[in-house]
């Protein structure tokens, strides 16, 4: 199949161009870049190219819509969900956070995930498919477009393990930052992990710019792998090892652990006195997230719980962040996402929407 022009690096745009017959084919690199990433085109009439043009590369390459705007939701604090067909039928959704200098965009990168965290819905379903990084970055300007706002930061903590889809993350994420692309700062690309130790490692060896989270929850290998099965093969000692590696080869002065706070499951002294010890000799900010309802057998902290687990979390001497996520009231928080992919399942392909909040 011909590759569509979204799924490639801008930077072998010009190569691309030129096998396929263009000339000046860095101009038109250009300029092919910025319609598809910067001004959102989605089709050979928004590229506005002249017949010629689009002959030659039409015979190369595809180029098209690679989503279907399926859903939206608006909750009560401004966050917005949206929902997206892609070409084979699964749907995936992006969540547009507002924040004190932008609005950040948060991705997904899989259709499902088949890492079946205890904690998360989207580990439910399992995993569909990987994105492409077509779909992703279109996921980006679509999302622009209905929405009428600019995005400032993405962050790939939607759908998915974004370093089991390594290749289309890191190009989708390249195009993003690129000059022709959205250039959007290399601060504000976000990468998270469950904490795969080669793709780490792969990610440090290959200086990638992004940013890295590691979800770390836990800093007892038991706790890790009843949260998280990956854990099992993806041991706590040579993860850390793999993160400590990142710091240095990266020269980052922090790195930041995301730690959802599950109530009789990771927030006594004991888990608390493991974090001293085991991250000791590691610059990092804590990211506490209150976990979101799932409905799997968790509870959901209260907020003094959460407020007496961070004022314990002093003796650690490390920043300690709390994430307020947006619109969980409304089924948009962290790990709450695919709550509608099983009811699409259920209903043999529909969406069922709940009236009045899909508008779409
Ligand atoms: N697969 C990646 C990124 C997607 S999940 C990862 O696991 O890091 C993004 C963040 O949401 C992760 O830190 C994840 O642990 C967290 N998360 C998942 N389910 C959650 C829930 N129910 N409540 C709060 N955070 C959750
Ligand atoms: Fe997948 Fe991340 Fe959810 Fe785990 S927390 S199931 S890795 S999306």
């Amino acid at each position: 199949m011909r590759p569509h022009l979204r799924d490639l690096p801008i930077p072998q745009l010009p190569a691309a161009l030129a096998d396929a017959g263009l000339e000046r084919p860095a101009w038109w690199a250009q300029t092919l870049a910025v319609r598809m990433h910067r001004h959102g085109a989605t089709s050979w009439e928004d590229l506005e190219i002249g017949r010629r043009t689009r002959t030659l590369l039409e015979a190369r390459f595809r180029f098209g819509p690679l989503l279907e705007h399926v859903g939206e939701r608006v909750a009560e604090d401004k966050t917005r969900k949206d929902l997206w067909r892609l070409g084979s039928g699964e749907i995936i959704e992006t969540v547009l956070l507002r924040n004190k200098v932008g609005r950040t965009l948060c991705l997904s990168s899989q259709a499902g995930c088949g890492l079946g965290c205890t904690f998360c819905a989207t580990g439910r379903i399992g995993l569909m498919r990987n994105m492409t990084a077509g779909e992703i970055t279109e996921s980006i300007v679509r999302t622009q477009d209905v929405s009428g706002h600019r995005v400032s930061d993405i962050v790939f903590m939607g759908q998915g393990e974004p370093l089991q889809n390594y290749d289309a993350v890191m190009t989708a994420s390249g195009n993003v930052n690129h000059e022709h692309g959205m250039c959007l700062s290399r601060k504000r690309i976000t990468v998270s992990t469950v904490g795969l130790i080669p793709q780490i490692r792969r990610f440090t060896e290959e200086e990638r710019i992004w940013r890295l989270h590691l979800s770390l929850h836990s800093a007892i290998q038991e706790t890790r792998e009843q949260l998280m099965p990956i854990a099992k093969s993806n041991p706590l000692p040579e993860l850390l090892d793999a993160m400590r590696a990142f710091q240095q080869r990266s020269g980052r002065r922090w790195i930041t652990f995301q730690y959802v706070a599950i109530p009789g499951v990771n927030m006594d002294s004991a888990h608390i006195d493991a974090l001293e010890r085991e991250l000791a000799g590691i610059n990092y900010i804590l990211n506490v997230i209150p976990w979101n309802e799932t409905g799997v057998g968790y509870r959901a902290p209260t907020w003094a719980e959460v407020k007496r687990f961070t004022t314990a979390l002093r003796r650690l001497e490390c920043p300690v962040k709390i994430r307020y996520s947006g619109g969980k009231q409304e089924g948009m928080g962290c790990g709450q996402l695919s709550a509608e992919q099983v009811e699409v399942a259920a209903s043999g392909g529909h969406l069922l929407a709940p009236p009045g909040i899909f508008t779409s």
